[in-house]
């Protein structure tokens, strides 16, 4: 039986992540899961899992999940506040921790898990764009398992081999596939004016509003090129972007022989987050079996940088190094929340990023709560230019 800590538990990875692990009772048992607002389903989750532990934020929120919970017959504790989210992340009672928060929120207890040794399922992105470095010494040295849950990333894993020595010599090209998300055929003009509505409807995948909006900007994209950096210790130049509008290539791994290896599958979350589970075995995931011969056509384009500039501004941002990813990311976080609450045009999500990122002298963070300044400053930036953009 492995134990298991689900951070994020109450969005669509965490409710992905669950319905794997229910298929699976007689390996997984649940220590903690953690939400945010959404008290009612976490409470729901809680008492189906027979989870020890359920986290929330604040007292307020703790108190109102007591009593839901009380309400459902459970026997959950429910715990709050930052050091509870690290503590359910590190607790020697857990094997296996899911980082499924979204955003910089999850960077401290993605990094309790690491620290303590764990074997983390990295969903969450946006922890390795802000501090890959000493997220990837943090492995290293605490002799965590990473496993990428992130589709593209988890299909590169697959088609790497486990143990290879001279991956710098065999690998040539690292291709991340990329749907192109809702506005790939629009022109400018319409792309500038989309809703929240049209931009959190996705052609292939069904995702939280944040990587939904960051998808249909490409700065997903973006964002995980950087996460490939950091993962596979390659550099940005050997990291490609594919269009493959379908979604069921979800990477490849060209090598030095001509031989380019690729991992399908339909486009369902519970692939990856089975594999890593179950790593380096494999798990029934309730996962449609593909068929290619009804899909029957599979194409690829190249990225159109114009139409979609945050794409260039991750790539610049990668090459700059030091804080710029962080800058980038708190920038994006601020400008995705602006664009969500109708208060700036989709077209002001690139120039809020451009702007803040412009207004930055760089450096390299050596610890965490540098990389935290980093992005404390980027946010009052990020607001100011956004508040000025306006509509
Ligand atoms: P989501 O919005 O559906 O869920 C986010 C979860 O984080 C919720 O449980 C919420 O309660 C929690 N959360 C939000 N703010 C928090 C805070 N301040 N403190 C504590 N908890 C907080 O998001 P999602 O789509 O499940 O994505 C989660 C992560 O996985 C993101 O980093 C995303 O980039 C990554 N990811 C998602 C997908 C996907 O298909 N959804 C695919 C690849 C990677
Ligand atoms: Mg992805």
């Amino acid at each position: 039986m492995f134990s298991v800590t689900v951070l994020g538990a109450t969005g669509s990875i965490g409710q992905s992540t669950l319905d794997v692990l229910s298929q699976h009772p007689d390996k997984y048992s649940i220590f903690a899961l953690t939400g945010c607002r959404q008290l009612q389903k976490l409470a729901q989750q809680s008492v189906q899992q027979g989870a020890k532990y359920a986290v929330v934020s604040d007292e307020s929120s703790a108190k109102q999940l007591c009593e839901l919970i009380a309400d459902l017959k459970g026997s959950t504790e429910v715990i709050f506040g930052e050091n509870a989210l690290s503590e359910v992340a590190s607790n020697n009672q857990v094997d296996i921790v899911m980082a499924a928060i979204v955003g910089a929120a999850g960077l401290l207890p993605t990094l309790s898990a690491v620290e303590s040794g764990k074997k983390v399922l990295l969903a969450n992105k946006e922890s390795l764009v802000m501090a890959g470095s000493i997220f990837m010494s943090a492995v290293k040295q605490n002799g965590a398992t990473l496993l990428p849950i992130d589709s593209e990333h988890n299909a590169i894993f697959q088609c790497l081999p486990h143990n290879y020595s001279n991956k710098e010599l065999s690998v040539k090209k690292l291709i991340l596939s990329a749907s192109g998300g809702p506005f790939r055929t629009w022109d400018e003009e319409k792309i500038a004016n989309a809703t929240p509505a049209q931009a959190c409807v996705h052609p292939n995948w069904s995702m939280g509003r944040k990587i939904s909006v960051d998808s249909a900007s490409m700065m997903n994209k973006g964002l995980e090129c950087i996460e490939a950096k950091w993962l596979f210790d390659t550099s940005m130049d050997k990291i490609d972007v594919l269009i493959h509008p379908q979604s069921i290539v979800h990477s490849l791994v060209q090598y030095v022989d001509g031989s380019v290896l690729a991992q399908l599958g339909n486009p369902d979350m519970r692939t990856p987050i089975a594999h890593g589970l179950a790593w380096p075995e494999r798990l029934v995931s309730g996962v449609e079996d593909l068929n290619l011969s009804e899909i029957a056509q599979l194409s690829f384009e190249n990225p159109d940088l114009d139409k979609f500039p945050c794409l260039q501004l991750a790539y610049n941002a990668a090459k700059q190094g030091g804080d710029a990813p962080a800058v980038l990311n708190a920038a994006n976080e601020i400008a995705v929340k602006a664009f969500l609450d109708e208060k700036v045009r989709f077209s002001a999500i690139a120039k809020i990023v451009e702007k803040t990122l412009e207004s930055f002298d760089f450096y390299e963070p050596e610890s965490i709560a540098a990389v935290q300044d980093s992005d404390n400053r980027a946010r009052v930036l990020a607001e100011t230019v956004a508040k000025r953009l306006g509509f």
